[in-house]
């Protein structure tokens, strides 16, 4: 069978080669015809459509090590996926040995400690079921289908971030094998070099095969869900967000969007496919508290849905899932913000006028708060200066509408890019997003993390990323 190596040549690895492989591993390996082989290879956007030559669905960390050893061997093109979720594409490959974390998904929660173990291919809502039984909750993202492995390993934010800081503030230690096949453990005091660069350097360092997560008390119950307005109410609805979002409590995250509304029960049937202007809220203190916090929000014009209500955390976490599938096609342009003009509104609205597709949406998150405490350097996240995230995500069915879609989604980025602070989210670039993204996604940190890839990884084996060179 035809494989493709680190350095873009095509090899044959013969069948004999492959059954010795086989021999070393626990988890099932597919090969392009396979049954299962293209459930395995295919991701979240379907705009990108790559053929591994094999892929290994890993059972635990012996077959993450038998996979380095293989790769190194034969000089293989790796590429790694977790939850398959990353809109570039990055976890799959042409021609490379795709090494899946998918299967392992355990989660273990000490009580004492208020730490989770989590396996590197769990996702978000694995931690946060597993957590949340305990009253505890990892800071991670809004969509419970992603990959933790993926969202951690490029920052990570969500409705704790306000209080607790990106996600990888609050890892306590990755489990890693290496470039060269070794396990090794990074924390703050072991391979602390290590450890600074998996916090927001993706996965250029090695095969991450267990995170560490520092839990905080949050909920069961938490007040949570979204209040929705016809769009001719967003002038209104936007000042009202800016407004509460600049002097909200850490316990509480707005996030503000407008879409064509989509067919959910909650929303009424005459207005499904049109415009919509929404504030999606978590208060994740005491519910009492909460129910005051957001009664602004609920009484406010004339709303046409509101789930805005006291629920279960776990619950929370999976109320965005069923506007982001699997298998649509999806194009994103995103920028961190320092703060929300009154400008930026208004384009946030003209844009949100020319959306084409019924699932495509303008997206504003708010960050501020723990984040912006610490300095810039203090991990390669970086972007300490960011309060809000912009999304301009556009999302559609048919390829014949690629262009079209790609095209709002650029005009819109044009337009708003000016109010950046000049960084963006290392997680949300898509394919066509070059160096100097990186460079605006990790800044003043980005020479730092070369000299870490130099140490751990010098041949650049994890390439198939956004790349770090070694210097
Ligand atoms: C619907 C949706 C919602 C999202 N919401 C949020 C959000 O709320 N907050 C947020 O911060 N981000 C969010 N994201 C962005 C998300 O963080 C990235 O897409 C992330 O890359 C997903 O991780 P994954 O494991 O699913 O990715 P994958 O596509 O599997 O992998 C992404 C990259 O990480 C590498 N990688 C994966 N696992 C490992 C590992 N174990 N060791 C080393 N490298 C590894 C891969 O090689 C690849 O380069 C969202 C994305 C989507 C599609």
């Amino acid at each position: 069978m035809k494989a493709k190596t680190m350095d873009g040549r095509e090899i044959d690895l013969q069948q004999a080669t492959l059954d010795s492989f086989k021999m070393r591993l626990k988890g099932p390996v597919f090969v392009p015809g396979d049954v299962g082989y293209d459930e395995s290879r295919t991701v979240w956007n379907a705009m990108i459509d790559r053929k591994p030559a094999i892929v290994v669905r890993c059972l635990g960390t012996s077959d993450v090590i038998a996979c380095m050893q293989f790769v190194r061997e034969h000089n293989l093109l790796l590429c790694i996926k977790g939850g398959g979720h990353n809109i570039a594409g990055l976890a799959t490959a042409d021609g490379a040995l795709m090494l899946d974390l998918s299967l392992m998904r355990g989660v273990w929660v000490d009580t004492q400690q208020k730490i989770a173990h989590a396996q590197a291919g769990c996702l978000l809502g694995d931690v946060d079921s597993e957590t949340q039984v305990h009253g505890l909750a990892a800071v991670l993202g809004f969509v419970s289908k992603t990959g933790i492995a993926g969202l951690t390993l490029g920052g990570g934010f969500g409705y704790l971030t306000r209080r607790w800081g990106w996600t990888v503030d609050n890892v306590i230690g990755m489990d890693v094998v290496t470039a060269d096949a070794n396990m090794v453990r990074a924390t703050s005091d072991e391979n602390p070099d290590l450890f600074w660069g998996l916090q927001g350097g993706g996965g250029n360092f090695g095969v991450v095969t267990g995170i560490d997560y520092a839990l905080h008390p949050v909920g069961p119950e938490v007040v949570g869900g979204v209040v929705a307005w016809d769009a001719s109410e967003a002038p209104e609805v936007l000042k009202l967000y800016r407004t509460l979002a600049e002097k909200a409590p850490p316990e509480l995250t707005l996030v503000t969007f407008m879409r064509p509304a989509p067919p959910a029960p909650w929303l009424p049937k005459d207005m499904h496919g049109k415009p919509i202007v929404a504030i999606l809220a978590c208060h994740s203190g005491k519910p009492e508290e909460g129910e005051k916090a957001v009664a602004p929000i609920k009484s406010f014009g004339s709303p046409i849905g509101d789930v805005l209500v006291r629920r279960p955390y776990a619950q929370l976490q999976t109320l965005l899932d069923a506007t982001q599938p699997k298998g649509r096609r999806y194009y994103w342009k995103s920028e961190y913000l320092p703060r929300i003009e009154p400008e930026l509104c208004e384009k946030f609205i003209a844009h949100s006028a020319k959306i084409c597709s019924p699932h495509s949406a303008m997206i504003l998150f708010q960050l501020d708060g723990e984040l912006n405490r610490r300095e810039d350097e203090h991990s390669p996240v970086g972007n300490r200066d960011a309060r809000y995230v912009l999304n301009i995500g556009g999302a559609w069915e048919q390829a014949a509408d690629d262009k079209a879609n790609i095209a709002w989604a650029r005009d819109a980025w044009n337009d708003m890019k000016a109010f950046s602070t000049g960084g963006t989210y290392i997680n949300f670039l898509t394919q066509d997003e070059g160096p100097e993204r990186i460079e605006a996604a990790l800044g003043r940190n980005l020479s730092r993390l070369a000299e870490v890839k130099s140490q751990w990884d010098p041949e650049n084996v994890f390439r198939t990323n956004r790349n770090i060179k070694p210097v």
